[in-house]
């Protein structure tokens, strides 16, 4: 049988509820169980797909090709299991299948109402991730307890309780204990407040996580159980740490994995935790005695969080190296000005992300331009493969005015096209390349030698490819086409051979990083930056030559 643990938030938003819920999902799996994790966002949209990344962060693309919540990503780096589209729902989606099933006359006439079908609906949603032998199914809820939205999901996640047995359910709450500084004191009334809240929506919680600057002591431990009605071992502290990747044994050390495993009847025994693999994680990325200095050259750089997973993926390689990486976040937009700067002079490595749209796009040009000429390293993702191609096509293949037809629709030389232009395969035209596609590595390239293998899969979201009617002409510049789509008509990778580290790639590698596990690209992005950091000879990466 399941057991759900369903994560919610009151007093703030942005908690850290999704980093508390994927820790806690680590501490499950550190213990042997088989963890899935989902989130239910109570706003509109359909999939975050449509949203700004400048406002709401990154989009997390998971293997079959959802565009989901950036939660998901900690979920994934936390836990390390490769999650499904189904792992996020939204109101929208929730309310769209409701109407479809209303259209097609599934409810036999019934007047179609929040409750029960809405409920209905989303604890459907909740009971599929029950499947395939998962022990523990954690599932947050997006949004603050008061909020209008998530009124739906605590009375779905409120019945669940009845339906799959008490002792089958849990529910943890997280809270901010602020700190007043004039009267010296950390106060617990926004709990009480917010527990009270949950309660009115007839949720007692069985623990209660305490976010806090500072730990919180016994005392105020105490208060909080007596006020909220849970033991004093359910009340937990934490406090802010310096590493996200230490919260699993924060929690650990209150306790909270072992208060929940025996509440939900999981025998402690016979899931002995073992912490020794996450603690040394932990001791490496606290133990960095190098540095690196790595820009970030987007659009959206006034909110990393719209780069999530990259910035997790070059700390993790750091944490390989025992390296600290300092981003450096460029705004696109001021590259051309800033080339003659000690700022980009400086750099030790560059990543150009993916991104929408035309704003920025020339800076990334002019910044693929500076990485190749003056030798740094450079990883472009997605659309910074593009911008790559397009720097190529400009300043090595003499073809003036190249560009993606998705900034100049009129450039005679669109050297990045739409697919359906180049194939004739119409019904895909307009839509994106979604989720996990293979790609073949050339023997002996650069990227093969990195990977480390010829066949690979990365995770794709993006609209536009390389016109393969400008590819000969890219390969006599100078270009080397390095990893293909198996049936070798669509460019997955390139790369500059003679350059450290110049290599682009049409996916997004960085979703498939882990702490204990950093991509292949971005731990030899790291190494070839700190090569360069440390004044040392750029050691062109051995290159196989079958
Ligand atoms: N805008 C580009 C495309 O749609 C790249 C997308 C991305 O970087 N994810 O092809």
């Amino acid at each position: 049988m399941t057991k759900f643990v369903f994560v919610t938030g009151g007093v703030s938003s942005s908690l850290g509820k999704g980093l508390t819920a994927s820790s806690l999902g680590r501490l499950l799996r550190l213990r042997g169980l088989a963890v899935t994790m989902a989130k239910l966002d109570p706003y509109i949209n359909v999939d975050p797909g449509t949203m700004n990344p400048g406002e709401h962060g990154e989009v997390f693309v998971t293997e079959d090709g959802g565009e989901t919540d950036l939660d998901l990503g900690h979920y994934e780096r936390f836990i390390d299991v490769n999650l499904k589209r189904t792992s996020n729902a939204t109101t929208g989606s929730i309310y769209s299948a409701v109407i479809a099933k209303e259209r097609r006359g599934d409810y036999l006439g019934k007047t179609v109402q929040v409750i029960p079908h809405v409920t209905d609906e989303i604890k459907e949603r909740v009971r599929r991730l029950a499947e395939d032998g998962v022990d523990v199914a954690i599932v947050e809820i997006g949004g603050t307890v008061g909020d209008i939205e998530i009124v739906p999901f605590l009375e779905a996640i409120r019945q669940l309780r009845s339906d799959v047995g008490r002792q089958n359910v849990c529910y943890l709450h997280l809270t901010l204990v602020p700190y007043l500084a004039p009267s010296g004191e950390q106060k617990t009334k926004p709990t009480q407040h917010s527990v009270t809240e949950l309660r009115s929506r007839g949720i007692q919680p069985d623990a209660i996580v305490c976010r806090s600057d500072q730990p919180i002591s016994d005392a105020l431990k105490r208060k909080i159980s007596l006020l909220c009605d849970v033991p004093v071992e359910a009340v937990v502290s934490m406090a802010d740490a310096g590493n996200i990747y230490e919260i699993p044994l924060v929690l650990h050390d209150e306790g909270l994995d072992t208060y929940l495993c025996n509440t939900l009847g999981i025998d402690l025994d016979a899931h002995k935790i073992d912490l020794s693999g996450w603690e040394a994680v932990v001791t490496r990325a606290e133990s960095a005695e190098r540095r690196v200095r790595i820009a970030m050259i987007g659009k959206y750089v006034n909110l990393p969080d719209a780069y999530l997973s990259v910035v997790e993926a070059l700390r993790h390689a750091g944490f390989f190296h025992a390296a600290a990486v300092d981003i450096d976040w460029i705004d696109a937009e001021l590259v051309p000005g800033l080339l003659e700067s000690d700022r980009l002079r400086n750099l030790d490595g560059i990543v150009i992300p993916g991104g929408f749209g035309e704003r920025g796009v020339e800076g990334m040009i002019e910044a693929a331009r500076y990485a190749r000429e003056h030798g740094i390293p450079c990883l472009g993702l997605c659309l910074g493969l593009q911008v790559m191609v397009v720097e190529v096509a400009r300043h090595l293949a003499g073809l003036e005015w190249a560009h993606s037809i998705e900034c100049d629709s009129t450039t005679p030389h669109p050297v990045i096209a739409l697919m359906d232009e180049q194939f004739d395969v119409v019904d895909m035209g307009g839509t994106m390349r979604l989720g996990a596609c293979p790609a073949m590595l050339t023997p002996g390239s650069q990227v093969a030698s990195i990977y480390g293998t010829e066949v690979v899969s990365e995770r794709h979201r993006h609209r536009y490819e390389v016109n393969s009617r400008y590819r000969s002409r890219l390969e006599a510049a100078g270009l080397s086409c390095s990893g293909n789509s198996p049936d070798g008509r669509l460019v997955e990778f390139i790369e500059l051979p003679g350059h450290p580290f110049w290599i682009g790639t049409q996916g997004h590698p960085e979703f498939k990083s882990r702490p204990d596990r950093p991509h292949p690209l971005f731990r030899e992005l790291v190494a070839a930056s700190l090569e360069r950091a440390e004044g040392r000879e750029p050691h062109l990466i051995e290159l196989d030559l079958r």
